[in-house]
């Protein structure tokens, strides 16, 4: 059975005191906090056998390149990718989407239209604008709702044998909305338009099936599911990873070079120039291991509790606004508190040890929609509690007072 309280000893920041408070870590959307078993894994490579990878004969460089592969794989079984060189490392989702986006840049062609959705964190809006400055492509807009909920009635009239290339978020990290990708990318393969699914906030509570999905690419970062900073991985099917020219040039990503002509790698390793982040590779496979151990299904049900906890107290509190309120939503709450500044709010919170994130979330066409400058925004992991929840809604109480 779940038992939190023996959860939470694997987090040895829990433990730390904030502003002389017992801290409460509410910003798990921006990132998550690192188990023990994850920690050990990355000390123990710097401690055993630190070496870089692919190259060596020596033996600590056959060590690190078989953990480091082996990593690849277990990050394969997960995401159930038929091949294991479909998994790129990167350095984390926004370095996984400026490859496919930079990729693009000989095969789109001016006129072309491609189709983000309303609700995108920043990483999944630039990349793709810099795209169509490079090449004259269009960018149109699936809009949402008051809710936080996509129209696809209107992404089915956007789409049109023009639709090259669709890219929306499987979770909303500012709103927390769960967006029906399946149908998504139903649709979007009767255009023929490729699709890729910003995984990076459904990670860490949802176990996405790429090949069920039947996805393009999808991406993600270990460190909002108890990895490190600083990794993650693009999942693309082979025949279109193929097709992809490399984004960077370097070592390790060459089949053989000289002056006259260079020859790319086969995959994985044409994305993968230069030394990558072997200890960071190697802990995102033990962060899977971790989550896996206690079981994803296990951690969405305990963290729906939290969600709807959190969500009835917070609606008895005068003056609150929630945005973001679709049927289907992770553990992440946005509000703010009548006219009071989210900023304002959220320094009284740190006061108290509550770390809770304020601001546009890097999703500024959210705030701009609701006409807002910002949201308070409190994200739940596996590892908080109801009493942290009550300790908030205490400090909250207050905060709102000091501020009237
Ligand atoms: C965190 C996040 C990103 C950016 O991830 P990085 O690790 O900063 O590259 C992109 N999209 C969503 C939905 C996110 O939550």
């Amino acid at each position: 059975m779940f038992d939190v309280n023996e959860i939470r000893k694997d987090f040895p920041i829990l433990e730390r005191t904030v502003n002389g408070q017992p801290l409460i870590y509410f910003d798990n959307a921006a990132t998550s906090q690192t188990p023990n078993q994850v920690i050990e894994v990355i000390s123990n490579y710097y401690r055993n056998y630190n070496s870089n990878i692919h190259r060596g004969v020596h033996a600590l460089s056959q060590e690190a390149t078989d953990v480091y592969e082996n990593a690849r794989q277990k990050i394969q079984h997960h995401f159930n990718a038929a091949r294991a060189h479909e998994i790129i490392f990167t350095s984390g989702t926004t370095h996984s989407i400026n490859i496919v986006a930079s990729g693009y840049s000989k095969l789109l062609q001016a006129g072309d239209e491609l189709i983000v959705s309303a609700m995108e964190h920043h990483s999944n809006i630039v990349p793709w604008q810099m795209l169509c400055d490079r090449t004259g492509a269009i960018l149109k807009v699936i809009p949402m709702d008051q809710a936080g909920v996509l129209d696809i009635d209107a992404y089915k009239d956007l789409l049109s044998k023009k639709t090259k290339l669709v890219f929306v978020n499987h979770v909303s990290n500012a709103l927390g909305t769960v967006n029906p990708i399946e149908e998504i990318i139903k649709l979007a393969h009767i255009s023929g338009a490729k699709v890729l699914i910003d995984g990076a906030q459904a990670s860490p509570h949802i176990k996405a099936d790429v090949q069920a999905l039947e996805v393009d690419y999808y991406v993600t970062s270990a460190h909002k599911l108890c990895g490190p900073t600083g990794v993650g991985m693009l999942y693309g099917k082979e025949e279109l990873l193929s097709q992809l020219p490399p984004y960077q040039g370097g070592g390790e990503m060459i089949a053989e070079v000289s002056f006259e002509k260079t020859t790319y790698a086969d995959l994985p390793h044409k994305f993968e120039a230069g030394t990558p982040n072997i200890a960071g590779g190697i802990a995102f496979g033990a962060a899977l291991d971790y989550m896996n151990a206690i079981g994803f299904e296990t951690i969405a049900a305990y963290e729906q509790e939290l969600l709807i906890y959190a969500t009835e107290q917070l609606k008895e509190i005068d003056g609150v606004k929630i945005y973001g309120e679709a049927p289907q939503k992770t553990a992440v709450i946005s509000f703010n508190v009548d006219e009071i500044h989210p900023y304002d709010i959220g320094s009284i919170l740190d006061k108290m040890g509550i770390a809770v994130r304020t601001g546009h979330h890097c999703a500024q066409p959210i705030m701009d929609f609701y006409k807002i400058p910002g949201t308070i925004r409190i994200s739940f992991s596996f590892y908080n509690t109801e009493k942290e929840i009550d300790t908030l809604i205490k400090g909250l109480k207050k905060a709102i007072l000091m501020l009237k």
